[in-house]
């Protein structure tokens, strides 16, 4: 929860019993010492080889101030909420001081971008502190993303600017409480400092404030680490870096053997799949799928032009950098994660010595992703299981209707759910549940009404057929199908507000999102498609990778 208003303990009763002081909590950093780093310890912008990391410091900013801090994230690492703003949090999370066990360090990664080898790439704004290990017994690397250049910065400055870091920080804690595999954020930093950014690269660059997100996943390593270590032939790095994920992320797999490198691979194709089809569900729309930004453990990473879909349409992409070729599209993400993908595998080749195993291996994706995808329409569709053409032709249709005239995803399925179901319902009261979900009159003509309707009749005589008993269809439906998402402009106009020095628009955004499948009356409005002065607003409907 934010601070930058409130910067009181939370009441006792929310207090979790098992956090300690920041500076009580050790940290190690497990990747740094199994594993080679650079030998030159500055951070001037080189190509560095043979090495999976480089040493550096964050670099101090002026005025670093705790601007939000995620209670559940902070109580699962067992590190108490700050007692002030201006407090050790702060100065360790802004980059000025660096705790006793902490080795900061920027990883060296490669990728494709936009389809393309661009060779090497790296932390360039990010910098591990460390890892230390959370009340589940799991180990949990603290990321400082925008806390200054690294050998990986290129021309680049490594900060970060408040707007994004807000997303990030928004983000990441919303996608976990929806359930989807997620990098999650501890603490957003204000640094007192401006950054200056070509927002619409237009050539007018402006100051902004700049800011630090400290993000927190088990590992931050993508499929860019091994990318990197293949493309320049280093085998034998590729293979410790393959050995230590695999020892300290994949234990269950067992020591690390040319069949338990495929069987990795396979669950690497699993786990995505599972990712992706999670943002389908979901309506997430990541916005830059290149290989650096793709986990090696299946979560979400790197949230910057990412957005949310409002009108149902599979062509839409938030990242304005991707508007012509719209290769990152919603529709496109699940065979843009099989390229991925494949693009991993082709660096893993030297590991298990053939790619015979590893293109069988790659069938693991598509399975899991056709069986997750099916499974999740059964549920946001409130029908039992989609089996058979009659039904892929009722699902589709319905896809298609939204598509027509501009539809809320998100309160199409969470108002189909109150749809009656009775044969005899006419056709106004079948629509009416769905009525939220339009965004132009041209929904409200008698014509589309009444294909909808029609549809709406098909539709309840097959969820009839189930027999399904009606309260516990809707919450099957309601748990798939979420009420609250971090629509693209209520995350701006959390963003302007905090600009303003006012936390209580984030703050009351981040408690609605914990529970994004409840009801919550009382929070209604946040559930409301964009309004229109938010259709073309920068941020609201299209985003920059300028951040
Ligand atoms: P992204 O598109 O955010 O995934 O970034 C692609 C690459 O550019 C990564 O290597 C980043 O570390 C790097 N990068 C992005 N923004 C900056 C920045 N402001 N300073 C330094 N490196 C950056
Ligand atoms: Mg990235």
């Amino acid at each position: 929860m934010p601070l930058a208003t409130a910067t009181q303990r939370a009441p006792a009763a929310e207090q979790d019993a098992g956090t300690i002081a920041l500076t009580d909590v050790s940290f190690e950093n497990t990747l740094a010492a199994a594993l080679p780093g650079d030998p030159v310890l500055d951070n001037r912008p080189r190509q560095v080889r043979h090495a999976a990391y480089s040493r550096v410091e964050p670099t101090p900013v002026r005025e670093p101030r705790i601007l939000a801090w995620a209670d559940a994230v902070g109580d699962l690492l067992g590190i108490a909420r700050p007692e002030s703003p201006l407090g050790i949090e702060a100065q360790v999370f802004g980059g000025n001081k660096v705790l006793p066990g902490m080795k900061p360090y920027a990883a060296r990664y490669g990728g494709h971008q936009f389809g393309h080898w661009a060779g090497q790439l790296g932390d360039g704004r990010a910098i591990t502190l460390g890892e230390t290990i959370g009340a589940d017994g799991g180990r949990y690397e603290l990321q400082l993303k925008g806390a200054g250049r690294t050998p990986y910065s290129r021309t680049a400055d490594g900060r970060a600017v408040l707007r994004s870091s807000v997303r990030e920080f928004m983000c990441s804690e919303a996608m976990h409480y929806l359930g989807v595999p997620t990098t999650r954020a501890l603490a957003l930093v204000g640094t007192g400092e401006a950054v200056v950014r070509d927002m619409f690269y237009d050539g007018n660059a402006a100051p902004e404030p700049g800011a630090i997100v400290c993000r927190v996943a088990p590992t931050f390593v993508r499929f860019g680490n091994f990318q990197i270590l293949a493309a320049q032939q280093e085998p034998d790095l590729l293979k410790r870096l393959a050995d230590y994920v695999i020892t300290t992320h994949y234990a269950e797999l067992g020591a690390p053997s040319p069949e338990v490198y495929t069987r990795w691979f396979e669950e690497i194709c699993r786990r995505t799949a599972l990712m992706v089809a999670e943002w389908m569900r979901v309506g997430f729309v990541h916005g830059v799928m290149n290989t650096d930004n793709m986990s090696i453990l299946g979560l979400t990473i790197d949230y910057g032009p990412y957005g949310w879909l409002e009108g149902y349409e599979p062509g839409w992409t938030p990242n304005t950098t991707d508007a012509q070729g719209r290769r990152y599209c919603y529709g496109n993400q699940p065979q843009i994660a099989l390229w991925n993908l494949v693009q991993l595998a082709n660096a893993l080749i030297a590991l298990v010595g053939d790619k015979a195993p590893l293109e069988q291996a790659l069938a693991a994706y598509g399975e899991t992703y056709t069986r997750e995808w099916r499974r999740m329409l059964g549920e946001k569709f409130g029908i039992e299981a989609i089996e058979g053409d009659e039904d892929d032709k009722l699902v589709n249709d319905g896809f298609e209707l939204m598509q027509d005239v501009e539809t809320d995803m998100t309160l199409f399925f969470r108002g189909l759910a109150r749809v009656p179901l009775a044969a005899d319902a006419d056709n106004a009261a079948m629509v009416e549940p769905l009525r939220r979900a339009f965004y132009t009159d041209e929904a409200l003509e008698p014509e589309h009404l009444s294909r909808m309707a029609q549809w709406l009749r098909r539709y309840a005589a097959r969820v009839r057929t189930d027999g399904a008993a009606p309260e516990a269809r809707v919450a099957r439906m309601n748990r798939a199908n979420p009420k609250y998402v971090l629509r693209n402009y209520l995350a701006q106009l959390a963003i302007d507000a905090l600009e303003l020095g006012d936390a209580s628009v984030i703050e009351r955004l981040m408690r609605v999102l914990e529970r994004p499948y409840d009801e919550q009356p009382e929070n209604d409005d946040l559930a409301d498609k964009r309004p229109e002065w938010a259709r073309n607003r920068p941020g609201c409907s299209a985003l920059s990778c300028s951040s």
